[in-house]
Order: structure tokens, then C-alpha cells, then sequence
């Protein structure tokens, strides 16, 4: 059913490499000053993390990953891992213009409680900066200060983009969705339709 055609876990390594520096550990100390500045941390911790992350039983029947691959090293990693187990990808490009990104990311804010997202512009809580679900005040992300998603942007353009003609010259058909305009549920509808087409 289109509706439900992505209920498996959602798995964010920015949420993951977050909780990390929450917990307070060492290592979290010297994420966050690579996070806080907008560049990508260590490919040996990610694809460590997300390995982990993925032996766990709720992904037996499948999972999303969200920010991840970000390198052609952690690309080549994954397709090594999932070639291992069998395992069929399905790859989602969703394309947005930069100014919009900029737009959508100074207007975020989260509930540092329940992690519920909200944007000043277009999905603003109730009441003016206080989260709909249990009335904590919504923060900013250290990382979405401007001058930070520049630098994530530029990381993206060095790092991140090649990871996509890495899969198509191996392969593996990348899906592209234009995010750049329709509201979220037209996405995710566009985004279960090419699903459909791609198992059928
Ligand atoms: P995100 O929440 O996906 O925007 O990620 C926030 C930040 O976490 C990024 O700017 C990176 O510093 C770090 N990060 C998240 N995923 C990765 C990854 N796959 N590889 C390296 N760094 C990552």
C-alpha cells in the first residue's frame, strides 16, 4: 500500500553521531567540534556506528538510512556490506535547489525533548517556540547558523555528490525526486510510487 511503504526504521546517523555527544563521551566531544563546523566526522566511526546500528533485529525486513553513505569510502564500505548479505538497495536522490536548503534549514527548530521538527516558515508549532507535544522550547541546531550550512553545503559538493555516480556507474539505478517544491506528503507519495515501480 502507497501509504505505508516506508514503515521500517528510520535511520539518521546526524540523529546517532547527536545522541553520541549528548551522552557526554570523549568521543562525543571530538564529534561535535567536527559537526559544529560543518564537516563530515571520521568514515571509520560512521561505518562502524552504522554497522552496529543495522545487526540490531528491528532491521531485519529493512531500513532506511538517512545521511548515509556520505563518502565514497563509506559507499564503497556499504555496497561491500549489503553485496555480503544479498541485501537490494534502493538509492533516493531528493534534488533541492541550495537557496531553498538555506531557506528550510535557518527556519528549523527541534524539540531537544522528543525530537519533533518544526520550521518557522512553513510547519510552525502552536505556540511560538514551544513544541506541540510536551511544551519544551524548541532550540537551533548549533549546525544550522548560516555560515555552518555553507560549509555542510560545500562538504556536500566535495564529498557527498560523487557517492551518487558512484552507484549509478556501478549500477544500481538512483532514483531522483524533486524536493525542491512539493509539500512532504507529495514527496513521500513520489518517493512510494517509484518504490512500487522499482519491485514490480
Ligand atoms: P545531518 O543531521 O544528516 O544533517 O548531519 C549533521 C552532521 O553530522 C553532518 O554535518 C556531519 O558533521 C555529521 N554526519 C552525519 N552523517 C554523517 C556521515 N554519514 N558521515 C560523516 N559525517 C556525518
Amino acid at each position: 500500500m502507497l501509504t505505508h511503504c516506508l514503515e521500517v526504521p528510520h535511520i539518521s546517523t546526524g540523529d546517532m553521531l547527536r545522541d553520541r555527544i549528548r551522552a557526554g563521551t570523549e568521543c562525543g566531544t571530538k564529534l561535535e567540534a567536527a559537526m559544529q563546523s560543518g564537516s563530515l566526522v571520521s568514515d571509520a566511526v560512521v561505518n562502524k556506528m552504522v554497522e552496529q546500528r543495522l545487526s540490531e533485529p528491528d532491521t531485519a525486513n529493512g531500513f532506511i538510512l538517512d545521511g548515509y553513505p556520505r563518502t565514497l569510502d563509506q559507499a564503497a564500505h556499504f555496497a561491500a556490506w549489503l553485496k555480503e548479505r544479498g541485501i537490494h538497495e534502493v538509492v533516493i536522490h531528493l534534488a533541492v535547489d541550495y537557496n531553498i536548503i538555506i531557506a528550510r534549514l535557518t527556519g528549523r527548530r527541534q524539540c531537544p525533548m522528543c525530537g519533533t521538527l518544526y520550521n518557522v516558515g512553513s510547519h510552525p508549532p502552536k505556540v511560538d517556540s514551544v513544541c506541540d507535544r510536551d511544551g519544551q522550547a524548541l532550540v537551533i541546531r548549533d549546525d544550522d547558523r548560516e555560515e555552518v550550512i555553507r560549509e555542510r553545503l560545500e562538504a556536500y559538493c566535495r564529498q557527498t555528490k560523487p557517492v551518487l555516480d558512484y552507484f549509478r556507474a556501478a549500477g544500481h539505478k538512483v532514483i531522483e525526486v524533486d524536493a525542491s517544491n512539493d509539500p512532504p506528503e507529495k514527496i513521500y507519495q513520489t518517493i512510494c510510487w517509484a518504490m512500487t515501480m522499482e519491485s514490480a
